[in-house]
């Protein structure tokens, strides 16, 4: 038999979603006569927007013709996309990005994954707790992590984000080589103000450290005073990659569309000294690994940044905004300890029990469903994750079946 990669061993279960939906299936095959309501998702629910459907089947119907069909494209994607991705998140922003620095990709998940392939297997690495489960398991797979042990990883530092601080935090003791950051943050919904944000970028400057910030869900945030951008911080350019994701911005989960931006200005180095450019190393990855996303999905995707399809999607994300601020409110009224819920779709906070124990007491008792926050890393234990991803008729259905909650 052929040997395994030996740190696929190392992978913890990710047993979350499967035992969520065990005991969701348990309970409605004992009372098929109540109404589930899942809060539990991290997916979107609501349709494509007109504009955006309109340029994907334009898209296919070049395709249907020998003029204008499309063989492979440019493994970077085609630049009326990024064209107009540097555009309108951030030329018009006043942000300084250029068309070739952002890299179209068929997803962020994919891309905070793979990037950890351009580093040594040795370098030290800064990690949420909670955490988006990826920039974990990928260097696991990549055998970044050492030994596990009472459920952490003995190679990885992690950055600690609890209700003591609020869940921001702070930046780590000793020097680290890349640090993955994600705000407005997936699980608890927390963003970071642009001084906040700054002490980030001044720490990977002093160290020469590599900011990884996931801004899947920039979308979200509706205060001036919060970034949506990392590079809206001065210096950022230098030290800083960012992953974005039409998925939760205009409902592409199922379509496949994102895009990363590294900079020119971001240099790295060999055993002997020798300095490369970032970019030139993740473009020589993608054109070897990836060969680009289907033309009609940019086409799609390009959509969005026109007029037209910010408008429509500005309507979708304010459907989502409007759910998670009376789910927050809910979880206010109940006394419970909560972050998110605005700048984000994500509503976390402290239970008054155990995750899973939470978990089965609102089933039972409301028949709602959310996401026990163990899930999420060690940290949070003893916490829970709602979404505002649902319909608003269910959404307000939950809130009034909470509202009869008492322990
Ligand atoms: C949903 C999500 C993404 C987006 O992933 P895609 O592969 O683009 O769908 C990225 N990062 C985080 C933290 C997310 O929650």
């Amino acid at each position: 038999m052929v040997r395994v990669n030996e740190n696929y061993t190392l992978l913890q279960g990710s047993y979350l979603f499967s035992e969520v939906a065990k005991r969701v299936r348990m309970y409605q095959e004992k009372h098929p006569e109540k109404k589930i309501i899942r809060l539990g998702i991290g997916d979107v629910t609501q349709p494509l927007v007109p504009s955006v459907i309109r340029a994907f089947q334009q898209g296919v119907e070049e395709m249907a013709r020998k003029e204008t069909f499309r063989g492979y494209g440019p493994e970077q994607g085609y630049e009326f996309l990024r064209e107009a991705i540097a555009r309108v998140d951030f030329q018009e922003r006043g942000i300084s990005v250029s068309p070739d620095e952002i890299f179209i990709s068929t997803g962020a998940k994919e891309d905070t994954a793979n990037f950890q392939e351009l580093f040594d297997t040795k370098i030290s690495l800064a990690i949420p707790d909670p955490v988006y489960p990826v920039y974990v398991d990928s260097n696991v797979m990549a055998g970044r992590a050492g030994k596990l042990s009472h459920g952490r990883y003995t190679r990885f530092v992690y950055l600690d984000a609890t209700l003591e601080n609020d869940f921001k935090p702070a930046l780590p003791k000793k020097r680290v080589d890349v640090v993955y950051l994600c705000f407005p943050n997936n699980p608890t919904g927390q963003v970071l103000t642009k001084e906040e944000l700054k002490q980030w970028v001044e720490y990977a400057h002093r160290y020469g450290s590599l900011l990884l910030f996931d801004a899947a869900y920039e979308a979200f945030v509706e205060d001036p005073s919060i970034p949506k951008s990392i590079y809206e911080i001065d210096g950022a350019r230098e030290v800083a990659v960012e992953f974005r994701s039409l998925s939760k911005t205009a409902g592409f989960t199922g379509t496949r569309c994102a895009y990363t931006i590294v900079p020119k200005e971001i240099k790295v180095r060999t055993k002997k000294g020798h300095t490369l450019s970032l970019h030139s190393l993740w473009f020589r990855r993608q054109s070897t690994k990836f060969n680009g996303v289907s033309y009609p999905v940019q086409r799609a995707a390009a959509a969005v940044f026109t007029p037209e399809g910010q408008k429509e999607i500005r309507e979708v994300l304010n459907y989502y905004k409007e759910n998670a601020r009376r789910i927050r409110d809910a979880i206010v009224s109940l006394g419970l300890p909560c972050t998110g819920g605005v700048h984000s779709p994500y509503i976390w906070f402290k239970t008054p029990m155990d995750s899973w124990r939470f978990f089965d007491y609102l089933l039972e008792n409301i028949q709602v469903v959310g996401t026990p926050g163990i899930g999420f890393g060690k940290n949070g234990d003893g916490y829970f994750r709602l979404s505002a991803f649902g319909d608003q008729s269910n959404v307000l259905e939950a809130i009034e079946r909470l509202k009869t909650l008492s322990w």
